[in-house]
């Protein structure tokens, strides 16, 4: 038995825990590895044009300039070409009027394109609005096991950069792909119009074009994809190595660690200078199969000037026309993958937003206004999904203001029996009932109202330690924060830093001890002022007049309120009033330390067994 329990305390992980985030979030760009392709094109495009259809009067306006500006657009060659004959051939008159003309065209072919542009951007930008603000609030909605099946850094990139993706795209690649049809369909259409042989003179050089850009795209395709790979691989590497430089440093690995990021960089540096060299190819081969293509309209042109079939005006048309014809061509093909990830990207958020949000409370579920702490579990049976079981027939009571100890080797399952308490999950069978109501019948929010929480990491938000402080109660006073700070020991350290209660802390609780982060999240407790608390003692060493505060600040805490204390501390669980000892997700022992003890049992031989370091369990 004693080797049984012994196991989990061999963990000690000091970066392990850092270092698999760090992995997550590599994984969870991995995102951009891979060109992501929509699974549902159709399903995805509809919805999209839901969010678009919303601001259809502005859509409108945009399409209308689209098809302005493509007009415009062919009207400005044709113009030239029409001139060259009437004034430089024929030496007709009205020169002056026509200059005005064209540049009225030219003037309002820009005015029409900046429009379509700054309207387009509007739009994307309100949807993308509405669909972030959507996203974050049905994120906040799901119910925990959503999160714990996923990587938080794979959610994050659906927030963001999923989102940019639509946005770019919906900026610029749905115009630029509508109204390069446009002028592929006008270009075509005039140019039939005006010499159905030039124009299939010049579609000659099309195959040549359409094979090329297949090729290098093809080819390109693939060292981009490499890039963004290798670009993954190294920023995962430099995130590893950098949260786990502690580790890096102790071990001495630093060689090591910049010889892997040198044989990275070098990827990069490789399948860039390719990828970069062979797409910057592009455009030249346009150039020159444009210059081919003039080539075959001026030589054979000419001759059919010569013979007066055709004007020098339309020659001149024909030459700037299969300018533009190629120019669309090229648009469509630059901006159809960009349009592409979009549909993915938009795809990867609509997936998210047909999640099943936390189930809705019960119809008859209430609110209880009070709550004195009278806690029940009554054969509480529970098993995550696609597990044989976690939490088997357990039972206790516990009557308002006690505390028990839950104690057992990790992965016993106390975790697991504090998340069904706050309904993060619901048992499977067994009741667990708070001051005799079902929990299922009170409204979650209504329920984890009544409860807080002290964690060991606590997680402190972004901000001054007097909001961090306040968000266990919104509406407390600056007043009723210090009292709550003074309760729980941490006034005097807060005092002492420079700027007091105004303090900005980071996420990652950098600046502060860890037994100062366990200080304020008692005061935040505190404030809070719950009937139902829930400890979860800190593993980690704190220096002794620190760990001497917590205990008292965290006496004081549970002063008159039911309390769930994951201990690993004996001096904590000595103090409690019962003693749970939970292995396997079922209750082997239970009673009070007294009791335990003079069984004989697990409890004694783990007390006996840890009793030199005064801490039960290693890791919970
Ligand atoms: P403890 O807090 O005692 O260390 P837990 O309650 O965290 O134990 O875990 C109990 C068991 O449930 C463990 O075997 C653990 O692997 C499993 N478990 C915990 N969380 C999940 C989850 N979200 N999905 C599936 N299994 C889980």
């Amino acid at each position: 038995m004693l080797k049984r329990l012994k196991e989990p305390f061999q963990y000690a992980k000091p970066f392990d825990g850092k270092m698999a985030e760090s992995k997550d979030q590599m994984a969870g760009g991995g995102h951009a590895r891979s060109k992501p392709r929509a699974k549902n094109m159709s399903g995805t495009l509809k919805k999209m044009w839901n969010y678009l259809f919303e601001y259809k009067g502005k859509l409108a306006a945009v399409i209308i300039m689209v098809v302005l500006s493509s007009a415009l657009s062919l009207l400005g060659p044709y113009l030239a070409g029409t001139a060259i004959d009437h004034f430089l051939i024929n030496r007709d008159s009205g020169f002056a009027v026509f200059l005005i003309g064209m540049a009225i065209v030219y003037v309002f072919h820009s005015l029409t394109m900046w429009l379509q542009s700054i309207w387009m951007i509007a739009i994307s930008q309100k949807t993308v609005y509405r669909m972030r603000v959507q996203l974050f609030e049905h994120l906040h909605k799901l119910p925990i096991p959503y999160f714990s099946k996923r990587q938080h850094g794979e959610l994050m990139s659906r927030v963001t950069n999923d989102i940019e993706n639509v946005s770019a795209s919906l900026n610029s690649s749905v115009i630029q792909v509508f109204s390069s049809m446009l002028l592929l369909i006008g270009t075509v259409s005039v140019m039939l119009s005006l010499s159905p042989l030039l124009t299939l003179l010049t579609f000659l050089v099309v195959p040549l074009m359409v094979l090329g850009m297949k090729w290098i795209t093809k080819q390109t395709g693939r060292l981009f994809k490499a890039q963004q790979r290798n670009l993954g691989d190294l920023n995962g590497y430099i995130e590893e190595t950098l949260s786990g430089q502690r580790i890096v440093k102790a071990f001495s690995q630093e060689r090591t660690v910049i010889a892997a990021f040198k044989m990275r960089n070098e990827r990069i540096r490789v399948s860039g200078f390719w990828a970069q060299a062979i797409s910057g190819f592009i455009p030249k081969l346009m150039n020159a199969l444009n210059n081919l293509s003039f080539a075959i309209i001026a030589g054979i042109g000419a001759v059919f000037v010569l013979n007066d079939q055709i004007t020098v005006g339309t020659i001149i048309i024909f030459a700037e026309y299969s300018r533009q014809f190629t120019r669309p061509l090229n648009d469509l093909a630059n901006q159809w993958n960009t349009l592409l990830s979009a549909v993915a990207g938009a795809e990867r958020v609509f997936d998210v937003l047909v999640e099943e949000e936390e189930r809705a409370d019960e119809g008859a579920a209430k609110e209880l206004a009070e709550v004195k702490g009278s806690v029940i579990f009554d054969r509480v049976t529970f098993a995550y999904e696609g597990r044989a079981s976690t939490i088997s027939d357990v039972s206790f009571e516990l009557t308002p203001g006690e505390t028990i100890a839950l104690v057992g080797p990790t992965g016993a399952g106390k975790t697991t029996l504090i998340q069904l308490l706050c309904r993060f999950y619901d048992p499977s069978s067994g009741r667990i009932l708070i001051d005799g109501h079902d929990t299922r019948m009170i409204k979650r929010d209504n329920l984890r109202s009544h409860m807080a929480f002290v964690l060991q990491d606590p997680f402190l938000f972004e901000g001054t330690i007097h909001e961090n402080i306040r968000y266990g109660k919104l509406d407390a006073t600056d007043a009723e924060v210090e009292q709550a700070a003074k309760l729980a020991n941490a006034h005097s350290f807060i005092t002492r830093l420079k700027s007091g209660y105004s303090t900005v802390l980071k996420t990652d609780g950098s600046g502060i001890s860890q037994g100062q982060k366990q200080l304020l999240a008692i005061a935040r407790a505190i404030l809070a002022n719950p009937s139902i608390l829930v400890l979860d003692e800190a593993t980690s060493s704190i220096d002794t007049v620190t760990e001497i505060k917590i205990q008292e600040a965290m006496q004081r805490l549970m002063q008159g309120r039911t309390s769930f204390v994951i201990a690993h501390r004996l001096n904590t669980i000595q103090q409690a009033d019962q003693i749970v000892v939970l292995q396997d997700g079922a209750i082997i022992e239970k009673g009070s330390h007294s009791q335990l003890l003079a069984r004989q049992g697990f409890y004694s031989s783990l007390v006996n067994g840890q009793l030199k370091n005064g801490m039960l369990n290693e890791t919970s």
